[in-house]
């Protein structure tokens, strides 16, 4: 291409130097033409000039008079002769402007020219001139001169002849017009080439143009040539050749500017290869399915993630419209609906992902969790929907793995409590069954002694009833927390679930001499709980409470039980219930702190470390939070919190 440019270029300036030389050389014809007619027309004036000497014939000096006045006016002339018929110089005269030219060699040398254009002459009846001829002269240099010869004829009858020698060298110089021999070189040649005469010279080393011509006389003919120099061609030789330089170093500019931007192209295609190439790899690799669909739902788009959670392979899912292969057919038609409002724009997808089912191509159905977002073009269009899916049935799984063992943990934790509940209850209910026996033994003795004893014996009946009862209530309290109910959660007063507790947190309180004290704010709203659970966690934070002091020998041994709104901090719709188990125990140490929580974690004998792991659970099952930390002036107080029940009366005063 570039080559073709420069051959282009080369040719178009040879071709503009070419028109121009041409243009130059047309000009130099014209002059040519010019001095030619220029020369012809006065040598034709000058012939009638000469006519008038022949009035002077009579009158010699009249003759030599006028025949020097035109030899001052035309210095072309160096000699004018009167010649009779025989062709002998009867009067004649020189130019005034030189030497005579014949003044070295004599006139009779040139007899015979004057002798050939006479006879010339005579038989034109008009002025007849003979070849030129060269006559050296005294100063070693010579002239070349041409004869004219006129006859002169009256009444019929020749009577002499009229013969004037030019000069050819101020032929050239006079009768050309200054404007042609000015800058150009103009002489007279044979037809050989060799110079007669020359006026001008040209400049050595540039370029010559040269034209000639001849000039036709009558008896002779000269040749005519002019040399036209040019100084050596310009850069730009004329506008044409510059335009088109111009236009050439544009071409190749825009040449330069083309095949930069195709690098350039060639790059950026290259990158969007790699691009492309890297976006097949991350979209292969995936193990989250993709699929794109357009705005009339049809699939755009799937990756090999998605195909394969599927079963289908993508050509049999790209441009597959509503209902999708993969819909189960029970659930397609509210599959639908969701597409169709969402296509209506009435309902945008949640930031975290919705869950469906899907169906593989065997018919398995399998859950997905799926993550949609507008599809937007380029210029901010929307175009469709762009889906990420993840299976999750494996997490499905497994969450119903660790609920189930979650819920087995909890059965034994309460078992456990259960056994421990055992130890207490036997201890407890000693009291009554003592007290039982030994009214029952007293009855019997009164009844023994003898009737008189009735009022006494129903004294002690009422008291056997009401140790009974006494037990009866022990074994309640004990069957009512092991007895599962139902997991719902329902609104509970915080009162209640106190009361609940309390029977149970008493039997342990006066068996380790614990004082228990309860503060409930008045008019507290209800809080959404699983009752059971919730019992559960009072209990244990109570139980540990009271072991904690018990181990540490503390003397005066308080359990304080409080229920109050929560902090402002932690704010739900309606807010929250802080209830607090605080003792005045050892405290928690640093150490045990960072690992309470931690299933199977305890110090002591007989623990088995699951109470606080399993409270902690229940607390933030709820939506709650249970921290610990130390008590003042000495122990610890474990918080935990609860959401107030959405449907309570707003506000208590
Ligand atoms: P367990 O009571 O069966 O040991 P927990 O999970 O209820 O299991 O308690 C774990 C450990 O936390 C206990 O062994 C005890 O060392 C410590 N702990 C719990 N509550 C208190 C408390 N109020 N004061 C001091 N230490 C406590």
């Amino acid at each position: 291409m570039v080559a073709l440019v420069v051959a282009i270029l080369v040719t178009l300036v040879w071709l503009a130097g070419r028109y121009e030389a041409s243009q130059v050389q047309a000009k130099l014809e014209r002059d040519t033409a010019d001095a030619v007619s220029d020369i012809r027309n006065a040598m034709s004036r000058n012939a009638q000039t000469l006519q008038a000497l022949h009035a002077a014939v009579g009158d010699p000096a009249r003759w030599q008079a006028e025949a020097a006045s035109l030899l001052r006016e035309h210095r072309e002339w160096v000699r004018v002769e009167w010649r009779d018929a025989r062709l002998s110089t009867l009067l004649a005269a020189d130019t005034p402007y030189r030497a005579s030219v014949f003044g070295r060699l004599g006139r009779a040398n040139s007899q015979a020219d004057v002798a050939l254009a006479c006879t010339h002459a005579r038989r034109v009846n008009g002025p007849a001139y003979a070849t030129s001829y060269f006559v050296t002269q005294r100063d070693g240099l010579g002239v070349e001169v041409m004869e004219l010869c006129m006859p002169q004829v009256v009444a019929g009858e020749l009577t002499g002849y009229i013969v004037a020698t030019y000069a050819l060298q101020t032929i050239l110089t006079d009768l050309i017009s200054r404007q042609v021999t000015r800058s150009q070189e103009v002489s007279f040649t044979e037809a050989d080439g060799t110079r007669l005469a020359l006026h001008g010279s040209a400049r050595r080393g540039s370029r010559i143009f040269t034209a000639q011509q001849l000039v036709d006389l009558p008896g002779n003919t000269l040749v005519l040539r002019i040399d036209s120099w040019r100084a050596a061609p310009d850069l730009f030789p004329n506008v044409l050749t510059a335009l088109v330089t111009a236009m050439s170093i544009a071409l190749v500019s825009v040449l330069v500017l083309l095949g930069k931007d195709m690098r350039r192209r060639l790059r950026a295609e290259h990158d969007l290869a790699e691009a492309l190439a890297f976006r097949k790899a991350m979209e292969d690799s995936l193990v989250t399915g993709l699929r794109a669909r357009d705005l009339q739902g049809r699939i755009t788009y799937v990756n090999p993630a998605f195909c394969q959670m599927v079963g289908f392979p993508p050509e049999e899912l790209l441009g597959h419209a509503t209902p999708a292969p993969y819909w189960p057919p029970e659930l397609a038609h509210g599959y639908y609906l969701r597409q169709s409002t969402r296509r209506a724009g009435e309902n945008v997808p949640p930031r975290e992902g919705f869950e469906s089912v899907f169906m593989r191509k065997d018919g398995t159905r399998f859950p997905v969790l799926i993550i949609e977002a507008p599809l937007i073009n380029a210029s901010g269009v929307q175009t469709g929907w762009m889906s990420a899916f993840l299976d999750i049935s494996e997490q499905r799984r497994v969450e119903e793995l660790s609920r189930a063992s979650q819920d087995r943990l909890q059965a034994t934790a309460r078992l456990a409590t259960v056994g421990e509940m055992a130890s207490l209850l036997s201890h407890e209910l000693n009291q009554p069954l003592a007290a039982i026996a030994s009214y029952a033994n007293g009855s019997l003795n009164l009844l023994r002694g003898g009737p008189h004893a009735a009022a006494d014996l129903e004294m002690a009946m009422h008291r056997i009833a009401e140790q009974a009862e006494r037990a009866g209530k022990v074994i309640r309290s004990v069957h009512d927390f092991v007895r599962r109910r139902d997991q719902a959660r329902e609104a509970v007063d915080p009162q209640e679930l106190l009361d609940a507790v309390m029977p149970l947190v008493s039997l342990q309180a006066r068996k380790l001499a614990v004082r228990v004290e309860i503060v409930v704010v008045a008019g507290l709203p209800r809080v959404l709980c699983d009752r059971t659970m919730v019992e559960q966690v009072l209990l244990n934070l109570a139980r540990n409470a009271m072991q904690a002091m018990d181990e540490a020998a503390v003397p005066d041994r308080l359990l304080l039980i409080q229920v109050r709104r929560a902090g402002p901090s932690a704010a739900g719709p309606k807010g929250w219930l802080e209830f607090s188990v605080a003792d005045q125990g050892p405290g928690i140490s640093q150490a045990v702190g960072q690992q309470l929580f931690t299933p199977f974690f305890t110090t002591k004998a007989e623990g088995m470390g699951l109470g606080l792991s399993l409270c902690r659970t229940v607390v933030e099952q709820h939506g709650g939070f249970l921290a610990f930390g130390p008590h003042h002036p000495q122990g610890t107080i474990f918080r935990f919190t609860l959401p107030v029940d959405p449907g309570a009366p707003s506000e208590a005063p």
